[in-house]
């Protein structure tokens, strides 16, 4: 296949999903949605719904996608801070599981929407509660300064608006930190977070039918070979040992990047290798079209020269896109590269191939499985 594709390592992609089922097997009220917005491969989503997972949808496209793969709409549910009119008509009239809104603004006119198309929706309203999830700025969600979710002190009228409105059925509250969380502290915060509000809320007579806690676990981009797994049981465990859910609750998870980050590599070609007077260059002909993450958030990828056993150098692997940001990884220590060399840019599988872009009218990457 011509370079640059994505190969998918479907072996460890079922490995990792049942991981998840063991950890959650024993608790029927739990239920894991994945972000498709992580990876929407039509292959990988196969493996994904035969698995039981349920899916997340930030935009209409994406609920359709979910659809069109075969996913039913009763396990979708769909976040995001801007929601076009019609994506809400598509959610409505798909009836999926659960609107998770983000303002007031935009409950009012679901209830609008819900009106004019003669629907109930159920929602549940997004809660900014203020824990830093210690990772990358563009990544993070869950501080007052973005702009995700309700603010606590601002919840309770909401709540009580999307309780007395007839085409609203007020299922509970749902959080989302951040994404790449590899330290278990922000998770526990959170749970810690999320049982202040309950209690608070009880006292005020609101009772919550499901909480959501969203995704955002990491995974190891430095030592991908000897750490495939992303730390699932840890995770799960610190939500089974601190939430105090309340009888017949419903717990809801929201996995994206854990679940297909290591399954996925993006295999590029040498073009070229350029001396320069204080550098030297591996041109490959994958650029941030492929894989934006290292040049639009400064992500460190693993790479490997497929093709070479030879002594190590030093090396700036580069695409060939025209933008200085197009760069890889800067003094990357690899094989000697030759002209041709394969080369594999390891833990690709998330937010690689969905953020792929034709820009300088490249055509969009293809993918393989093994
Ligand atoms: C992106 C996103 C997720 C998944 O995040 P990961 O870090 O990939 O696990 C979950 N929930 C919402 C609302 C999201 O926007």
């Amino acid at each position: 296949m011509r370079t640059p594709y994505y190969r998918y390592d479907l072996g460890l992609l079922d490995r990792t999903l049942a991981k998840i089922r063991e950890c959650t097997e024993g608790h029927p009220n739990w239920h894991v949605h994945y972000a498709i917005k992580a990876n929407a491969n039509p292959t990988l989503l196969e493996r994904i719904r035969k698995a039981g997972l349920g899916i997340d949808c930030v935009s209409g496209g994406e609920i359709s996608k979910a659809l069109e793969n075969g996913f039913p709409a009763t396990s979708i549910v769909f976040a995001g801070v801007g929601k076009a009119d019609w994506e809400i008509d598509l959610a409505l009239e798909k009836g999926i599981a659960c609107f998770n809104v983000e303002s007031q603004a935009e409950l009012e006119v679901i209830i609008e929407r819900c009106q004019a198309l003669g629907r109930t929706a159920h929602i549940a309203l997004r809660v900014n509660p203020n824990v830093d999830a210690h990772t990358h700025a563009g990544i993070t969600t869950g501080l007052s300064e973005n702009k995700f979710g309700i603010e606590i002190p601002m919840l309770e009228p909401i709540i009580r608006r999307a309780i007395e409105c007839d085409c609203l059925v007020f299922e509970g509250l749902h959080f989302h930190i951040g994404s790449q969380i590899l330290d278990m502290e922000p998770f526990m915060t959170l749970a810690d977070r999320v049982n202040e509000l309950q209690d608070n809320l009880e006292g005020k007579g609101i009772k919550l039918h499901s909480i959501n806690v969203g995704g955002g676990l990491g995974v190891d981009y430095d030592n991908p070979e000897q750490n495939d797994m992303p730390c699932l049981e840890s995770y799960f465990k610190v939500f089974e040992d601190r939430l105090k859910l309340r009888p017949g609750q419903q717990l809801h998870f929201e996995l994206g990047r854990a679940v297909v980050a290591q399954c996925g590599r993006l295999i590029t070609r040498v073009l070229y290798v350029k001396q320069g007077t204080v550098k030297k260059f591996a041109i490959v002909d994958a650029g941030f079209t492929e894989l934006i993450r290292p040049a639009f958030y400064g992500a460190h990828h693993k790479i490997v020269n497929l093709s070479s056993d030879g002594p190590l150098e030093k090396y700036d692997v580069v695409g060939p896109i025209c933008e200085s940001s197009d760069t890889f990884e800067k003094d990357a220590l690899l094989p000697e590269i030759r002209r041709g060399d394969l080369i594999a840019i390891l833990t690709a599988g998330a937010y690689g191939e969905t953020m792929a872009s034709c820009y300088n009218c490249r055509p969009l990457p293809k993918s393989c499985f093994d």
